[in-house]
Formats: structure tokens, sequence, C-alpha cells
């Protein structure tokens, strides 16, 4: 009879720093009561051995330039259909605005990913990422999800791997390693049918590896996964990391139910209002543990969570707090209630709070300053419209004709 396993021996192989099994995974995501306190701690413990106290930020502006979108996904509160009355677009010269306003803010990196827009050209989002560079060379461009990537090629008749070199060609530094969700077909064809596959995902992002273009790495929870789904999830992601070593991060991200179609017009049985707290603590722990520092940074998000809930997954293994985002809207369109802006004094103080230092970071998690126990001149935060104001202007509406 082999021995027995339980949570305690699978945290202390951990410890031990040594490779947890799905199986392990899955029975850590059962942790409840004093087992999962042990579990955080442990979580805690590794995340202290393996990158050390201070809490990396960075300080970056979403730019969802279009919400117009060819897709449904079921989670997804932030589309719109191209005859909407709410469907916007920015021109590319409106994006270069944008992000010309944050390097003025302090930016050091833009996040662009959009809906699909219908008859945009293929050569669209390469020109995107032209006109950006061109504008602000020294800007770090974080942009297009694996869907995006896959829509231009198509757009284009050409290869992701084609695609994306043209990407890299014209000035993109790295990819987030959204649409991920979970990457189980079964999961995907029930929250979001005629989303990317888990192959084409897996593909595009291990070819963004290969040439060079680092990605970020990202889960959804709290709708309809079980633990045998986020245990896999997660080996899947240490597997890829382990062969190409290209991932900056992994950000768990808490389903946002409350204008989501899937859980607001109940599309999807039996879908959940999203995490419990206990769940998300867990889900860092774990995600931990399972990455060890094979993915070096666990980030929080503190526009699911809020920024509270946020502080406390630091002490859950967590070690990044994000990016302060100016402009967030695909979280706020589903009903998230924490803003779409973190001014960096705040992100440090938050930071602070929970009894670490913060350090500001580059996108590919270079240390760019260092903070102590207070700032001496705190500096006012500016002020952006939200995805409300942008859907309700008429200044950009979607006009499909502008592409025939
Ligand atoms: S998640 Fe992305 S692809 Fe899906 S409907 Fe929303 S914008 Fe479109």
């Amino acid at each position: 009879m082999g021995a027995v396993v339980n949570i305690d021996v699978i945290l202390d192989r951990a410890l031990a720093g040594l490779e947890l099994s799905a199986a392990d995974a899955e029975l850590l995501f059962t942790a409840q009561g004093s087992d999962l306190q042990r579990l955080l701690e442990t979580a805690d413990h590794i995340r202290r051995e393996r990158v050390g106290d201070h809490v990396t930020y960075v300080v970056n502006r979403n730019i969802n330039f279009t919400n117009v979108c060819v897709k449904r996904c079921g989670f997804c509160a932030f589309s719109r259909g191209h005859r909407a009355e709410e469907g916007y677009f920015f021109p590319i010269e409106e994006v270069v605005r944008r992000a010309q306003e944050a390097a003025g803010h302090g930016a050091t990196e833009v996040c662009v990913q959009a809906g699909l827009a219908p008859r945009i050209p293929g050569s669209f989002y390469i020109d995107l990422c032209r006109a950006l560079k061109t504008a602000l060379p020294s800007i770090h461009l974080h942009a297009f999800s694996p869907e995006e990537v896959l829509y231009g090629a198509t757009l284009s008749e050409c290869t992701p791997e084609d695609y994306l070199a043209r990407l890299k060609d014209a000035g993109l530094g790295s990819l987030p390693g959204t649409a991920a969700e979970i990457l189980d077909d079964q999961v995907r064809d029930t929250i979001s049918p005629g989303r990317i596959t888990t192959a084409d995902w897996i593909r595009i992002i291990r070819a963004a590896h290969r040439l060079g273009i680092p990605t970020s790495s990202t889960m959804m929870f709290g709708h309809i996964e079980t633990p045998r789904h986020l245990a896999s999830h997660l080996v899947l992601l240490r597997d890829i990391q382990n062969e190409t070593g290209g991932f900056t991060e992994f950000v768990p991200l808490s389903f946002i139910h409350q204008q989501a179609p899937m859980y607001a017009r109940s599309l999807v049985p039996g879908v959940r209002p999203g995490p419990s707290q206990d769940e998300v603590m867990r889900v860092y722990a774990v995600s931990r543990l399972v990455l060890q520092g094979v993915i070096a940074n666990v980030q929080v998000s503190w526009v699911k969570q809020g920024p509270s809930l946020a502080a406390q997954c630091l002490a859950a293994g967590a070690n990044d707090f994000g990016g302060t985002l100016m402009n967030e809207s695909i979280s706020t369109a589903a009903g998230a209630d924490h803003g779409h802006f973190l001014a960096p004094q705040d992100m440090r103080r938050w930071i602070r709070a929970a009894g670490r230092m913060p350090a500001e970071r580059s996108t590919t998690y270079r240390i760019l300053r260092m903070f102590g126990e207070s700032d001496e001149m705190p500096e006012a935060a500016p002020m952006f419209e939200s995805y409300r104001q942008i859907t309700q202007s008429s200044e950009f509406r979607f006009r499909a004709a502008a592409f025939s």
C-alpha cells in the first residue's frame, strides 16, 4: 500500500522545493479551516524564500481602443455588437495621444487590448504598434491577447507565427497572456463558445516565447471550474515555462459576475457569482506552491479583488501589485466597483499597509525605483475618464463603414 498523501505531506514537499503534481494541487484546492491557514503560511514562506519581501508594481495605462467585438464570450460585459449604441472605436491617433498622455504621467508601459472589431484591416495591430513606437520609442508596448494575434493573422491570411514576427518588428514588447480563462476546451465551450482553443492559445504563447516576446499568464476562476481544472491549468503553465522561460508573471483573475451575460442572463447553468475571499486566497497560495520560482512573480489584481483583498493576497504568496491602469474598462464594465485607476502613491500605501516595501518595476520586472517607509512628497493624482464616460460620449462612436 502506498503512503497516504494528505495536505501536510504536500506542504512539506513544497517547502522542500519539490515539484507538486496536478493531483497534489487538486487536493490543496480543497483546503479549509486550519489546513487553509497552513497552506497560506507555507505560500508566504516560499514567496519570501523565492522572491524576497519587496512588492513591485508598474506604472502603465490600459488602452482598450474598441469595445466592438465579433465574439460573445459569456463572461464579457465589455463587448458590444457593431450596431450597438455604446460601441466606440479610437482611431490610431487617439490611441497614440492617450499613450503620450500616460507617458507624461510617468507610465513606462501601455497595455493595449480590445474587442475584435469587424472589418478592420489585417495590418491594423501592426500599424498601431508602429504608430505608438514612432511617437514614443521608449514606451514598452504590452499588447494583444493570443485571441487578437489569431484574429490579425486570420484577417491577414498568414500564420500566427508570421504575424507575431511582424508585430515584433513593429515594436511589440510583450503579450498579455489573457484569453486563457481555464485552458480546458470543455470549460471554454461552455463559458465562451467560439473563443480561441486551448491548442491555439498554447501555440501562440509558445511561438511568442520562441521569438523572444515574453508574455504574462492568467487564469480566471470562480465560475464553473473545479479544483481539477485549476490544478491542470497551473501545471500546464508550469510545463510551458519549463520549456520556454517566457512567462514574466502569473495573474489569477476573479470572475466578476454582476454584469457578465452568462450570470446576469442565466446563460450557463450552475455558474457561480465569482470566488469567495477564501477561494481567492487559496488560489494565490496554491499558485505559489505549484509555480515556486519557475514563474517567479505572482500578481494580485486590485481591479478584480479590490485593493484591500489584493493587499491581503500579498500574505498568500503574491509579490506584485500589478499596474496603475489609468483607464481600466473590462472589469469595470462587468460590475467591478474598485475604480479604473490606482495612483502609484496609493499602490505604495496599500503595499506598506501590508507590511511590505514597494518598488516600481518595468514590464519585464527590472527594478526601476525602490521606496522606503514613506513618500517624501506625494504628487497629486491625475484624473482619467471612466468606461461609462467613454461609451456615453459620441466622440468615438464605432462606424464599421470606416473600414469598408
Ligand atoms: S472577451 Fe474579448 S473576444 Fe470575448 S467578447 Fe469580450 S472582447 Fe470579445
